[in-house]
């Protein structure tokens, strides 16, 4: 009756989330040169089973699409991981026990360099260069915050930097200060580049040993697509030809050597010293970087900080401490005046925006700039984004719909916890605080919704950000905390559906990955359970146990088999 070529690959007996336009379920598929060439019933697809063909029980476990990650930080990320790395330690104690054993271990380094300490572990979110002096005084210590967003420096660094009482801020950030207008030890935003520039910059090999060990990782939660949401410009921008920044490198090296399973999109960080003269730049870029899997296609624009040091931009000012509005809106970090011309530019070349936006003020913002393009330009497929949307004014989310805007949340963090609750809150006041992450207005909306974590901010595992954005109760604070504004939870169908079909949406793959159907990638995750059965436990405890990119296998569980 058949006359199929035998598959490579059959997974059946499973509970398989297909993902396609009506969501339909399967419990069989076949994979034939990494191609999807049979999904539905197992009887079906079993006809595909020839003497060669790897065959895999799901035995009720979930099969879905290849989890994407619409913003995240890879290369950095993986290497973190081998600097002084506060990620996963809460509390000063914790920290400075990290910074010394750290520091014990490397003797010779001549900078103690590190990141992923939380504002919540500090009074007002401002750490001191005096905690660290007791720990290393002798040698610089510079560690930057979890979001990225602020410093931590000891006095030998400040020193080094130059960093002292008359040492004026800079427009674009601040040095917080003691009482005696000595810097503290804290730096916000732009003020981090005094100390940044310093630091011994990582080699080649380092950043590509990073960028494997997070290639790695994420395939073993499930991921196999994703935006790097900064990828930077080589030191000589202006100059021909265009020299590949170190990101750029990373990837166009991993990738020439096939070793690059992922796929990748790369957004091209726009320099805040840049104007239009150098967008011709970003085309060469986008040339030159491109290979195999990994795509320079969108570029990254930063149009505010975080609300949490007072630098994401908001229409209404910041409340001061005494819940009365003071005179701050935050840092705009583009001139609006520049980028309403700089959009229809980048949209005309065929580049996706992608918006770094917190405030309502930066929301804004950036769909007035996109709507200036799709006024001169009328419509495109270039799909811009905008990351984070932490407070979106209630005006502005049906634009998203409207302007073609992908809305790219980082659901994780749409919980109560104590940054949220210390420092954010108290700030926005009621009102404000409540249009916070509206993924459920949004999808009433219309809207096109992608999720991602922001890696190394939060951790990149799918399944904890999908359970906190069904339930918007953290996954470490389960049953102990209520929901965050829970009129704005959403399915776990949707959720599923953003990490899928909604990355690949953002990263111009849907044609060919996103989905289970005829025809696409045999990009696939394969869990540890049925993940739709509540009585299995909470979303965020399934493990993926198996993921395939193109058909082949780039991370297994022996549980897989078993
Ligand atoms: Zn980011």
């Amino acid at each position: 009756m058949t006359t199929h070529q035998p598959a490579d690959l059959v997974l059946t007996g499973g509970r398989i989330a297909t993902m396609d336009a009506v969501r339909s379920w399967a419990s069989a598929v076949a994979v034939r040169d990494g191609r999807i060439v049979a999904v539905g019933p197992d009887t079906a697809v079993l006809a595909h089973v020839g003497p060669r063909t790897r065959v895999i029980q799901l035995r009720g476990r979930t099969l879905t699409p290849g989890f994407g990650d619409a913003h995240v930080h890879p290369v950095e990320a993986g290497r973190a991981m081998s600097l002084c790395d506060l990620h996963g330690a809460h509390g000063l104690d914790a920290y400075l026990g990290i910074v010394a054993t750290y520091a014990h271990a490397h003797p010779a380094e001549p900078w103690i360099h590190g990141s992923g300490w939380s504002m919540d572990d500090f009074p007002g979110g401002i750490p001191s260069r005096h905690d660290l002096d007791r720990i290393v005084a002798d040698r610089p210590v510079y560690l930057t915050s979890r979001d990225g967003h602020s410093g931590w420096a000891n006095s030998r660094a400040l020193e080094i930097a130059g960093i002292g009482r008359d040492t004026a801020d800079p427009p674009d950030g601040r040095f917080d200060r003691g009482p005696d207008g000595i810097p503290s030890g804290g730096l916000q935003e732009g003020a981090m580049s005094t100390i940044d520039r310093l630091l011994p910059s990582p080699t080649e090999a380092m950043l590509e040993e990073g960028l494997r060990r997070a290639q790695a990782y994420l395939h073993s939660l499930g991921i196999t697509t994703w935006q790097d949401a900064i990828v930077t410009a080589g030191p000589a921008i202006r100059s021909a030809p265009i020299v590949p920044g170190l990101e750029e490198r990373t990837y166009m090296t991993l990738a020439g050597r096939g070793e690059l399973t992922a796929k990748v999109v790369g957004a091209m960080w726009w320099e805040r010293s840049w104007g239009l003269g150098d967008v011709d730049a970003l085309v060469q870029r986008r040339e030159q970087t491109s290979v195999g899997r990994y795509r320079a296609t969108s570029v990254k624009l930063m149009m505010d900080g975080v609300l949490e040091n007072f630098t994401g931009t908001l229409l209404d000012p910041y409340l001061d401490a005494s819940g009365r509005p003071g005179s701050n809106r935050g840092i705009s970090m583009i001139e609006p005046t520049l980028l309403e011309a700089l959009l229809p530019r980048l949209d005309a070349l065929g580049f996706q925006a992608h918006f770094h936006a917190i405030g309502d003020r930066a929301v804004r913002e950036s769909l007035d700039a996109v709507a200036a393009a799709r006024q001169s330009n009328g419509p495109s497929d270039t799909r811009p984004h905008i990351s984070h949307i932490q407070v979106i004014h209630p005006d502005d989310i049906g634009r998203f719909r409207e302007l073609g805007v992908v809305a790219n949340a980082q659901p994780y963090w749409a919980c109560h916890e104590d940054q949220m609750d210390q420092l954010t809150i108290p700030f926005l006041g009621p009102e404000r605080a409540a249009w916070q992450y509206p993924f459920r207005s949004l999808l009433d909306a219309g809207a096109v919704l992608a999720m991602g974590s922001d890696w190394s901010v939060s951790t990149p595992d799918p399944m904890a950000e999908m359970e906190v954005a069904v339930n918007r109760i953290a996954d470490y604070h389960r049953g102990e905390r209520p929901p965050f504004y829970p009129d704005e939870r959403i399915g776990l169908m949707d959720a599923l559906a953003a990490f899928t079909m909604g990355t690949s949406y953002v990263n111009h793959q849907d044609r060919d990955t996103g989905s289970i159907e005829v025809g696409k990638a045999a990009d696939l995750t394969v869990l540890d359970r049925d993940l739709f059965d509540r009585g299995a436990g909470a979303i965020g405890e399934a493990r993926c146990i198996g993921t395939f990119v193109d058909g082949v296998s780039v991370f297994e569980d022996p549980a897989l088999d078993g």
